[in-house]
């Protein structure tokens, strides 16, 4: 087999825990006897992040705008119980949110579908990709507890330095609480462009909700934003794919969820996305097969599973223990970026490589041979539940005979 050469390096962002230890083995096993890796490499697993400051994440996330792809193994967020186990100089940022915040970009977290594992909602033949605006709303809100007697206001100063004033509320014999939110148009419009190109991108409608009727200035600004961007945008495009762009109340738009048959892009506000991406993945199944893209409006994108690093089976590796985790979203994320790498360098082999690598993957799971998460769920009559190292190397024979 004469290796796949690379054009442009792809930016590859290192982890932690049990999905560092996966990397390592997807990269030997899978990929580096079959492709001439050109890597980028960021090691953003905790140690190396605090050794630099957490430089290194913002340095990955630079590359990333510089080359356009990238793929990242999850990572720890540190919390209190982290800094006492890795010793911390102080409790870095999510590298997520910093990698988003410097991309600018959109998540769309979408389901792996295989025949043996049926959706808790039968008539999801086929995925559902939800689009989350990670920005504002209630995650940048400022609030407060209001004693009784007190009487809240909004207030803006506008530039000529004239006030508007609305009381929001009088607390008269019950205090209570209080919350202000914004958004900004520029994000809302770069949200609109991300999950547009990602549905020209993907062949998939796209639809759009909020709560437009209740929120008749704030959500209804969302709504205008993207219709403007569409019109004068995207409506020519999205014809000529033979996509849809459609609107409706959010009300409305779960209960046409439950009832469709997936296939399509759901565009949440930040809240909405957040609980309703938690409900698509738990309704198909595993975490181990959710893969997440963060797509900035210019085009960049960064792969990775839509899961943590697995600590607890991470502790029983450290102790000798077998593991069996489910590697499937992380080799997905893999697969995802070197097919937009070959696409965009023209690489016809790369492309095809990723194709067959995730076809691999999938008939390995339909022929019966998976990880305990998957085999405590599949209806397939005969199954091989088998461990991490394993899995891969059923993958790896059926990689083989694709190729
Ligand atoms: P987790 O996703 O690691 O685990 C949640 C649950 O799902 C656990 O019961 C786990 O056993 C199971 N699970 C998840 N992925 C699995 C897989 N591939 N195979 C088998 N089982 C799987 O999330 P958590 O436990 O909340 O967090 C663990 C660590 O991961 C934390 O330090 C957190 O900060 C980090 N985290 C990182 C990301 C990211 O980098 N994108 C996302 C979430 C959590």
């Amino acid at each position: 087999f004469e290796k796949i050469p690379m054009k442009t390096p792809l930016v590859e962002m290192d982890g932690d825990e049990m999905t560092r230890v996966i990397w390592q083995l997807i990269k030997d096993m899978l990929l580096a006897p079959y492709i001439d890796l050109n890597l980028e490499y960021y090691d953003l697993g905790l140690p190396h992040r605090d050794e630099t400051g957490d430089q290194v994440t913002i340095a990955s996330a630079n590359a990333t705008k510089k080359y356009g792809v990238a793929v990242k193994c999850a990572t720890i967020t540190p919390n209190a119980q982290r800094m006492d186990e890795y010793k911390l100089h102080e409790m870095w940022k999510s590298p997520n949110g910093t990698i988003r915040a410097i991309l600018d970009g959109t998540v769309f977290r979408a389901p792996i579908l295989v025949k043996g594992i049926v959706p808790y909602i039968p008539t999801w033949e086929k995925p559902i990709t939800i689009a989350r605006h990670a920005f504002g709303d209630i995650y940048k809100n400022t609030e407060t507890i209001v004693p009784a007697g007190s009487k809240a206001e909004i207030v803006v100063t506008k530039p000529d330095g004239s006030e508007e004033r609305q009381t929001v509320h009088e607390f008269k014999e019950s205090g209570g609480v209080f919350q202000g939110q914004f958004n900004v148009d520029e994000s809302i419009e770069s949200f609109a462009r991300s999950c547009f190109n990602f549905a020209l991108d993907t062949r998939q409608d796209i639809w759009f909700s909020t709560k437009d009727t209740i929120s008749k200035k704030y959500d209804h600004r969302f709504k205008d934003i993207f219709q403007e961007i569409f019109d004068a945008e995207y409506a020519k495009k999205f014809t000529e794919a033979g996509i849809e762009y459609f609107y409706t109340l959010i009300d409305d738009a779960v209960a046409r969820v439950v009832r469709s048959q997936g296939g399509f892009i759901w565009a949440c506000k930040n809240y909405d996305g957040d609980v309703m991406s938690d409900m698509v993945a738990t309704a198909f199944g595993s975490l181990g097969m959710m893969t997440s893209v963060l797509v900035a409006p210019d085009g960049t994108c960064e792969y990775e599973a839509a899961h943590g690093t697995v600590t607890r089976h991470y502790y029983k590796h450290l102790k000798g223990e077998e593991t069996s985790t489910n590697s499937v979203a992380t080799l997905f994320a893999w697969t995802g970026a070197l097919r937009k790498r070959g696409q965009l360098d023209g690489n016809d082999r790369l492309v095809d490589f990723a194709g067959k690598l995730e076809r691999a993957t999938i008939d390995t799971i339909e022929g019966g041979v998976m990880t305990g998460d998957l085999a405590a769920m599949s209806t397939l009559p005969e199954i091989r539940k088998v461990n991490t190292q394993d899995f891969l190397i059923a993958i790896k024979e059926k990689l083989e005979a694709l190729l």
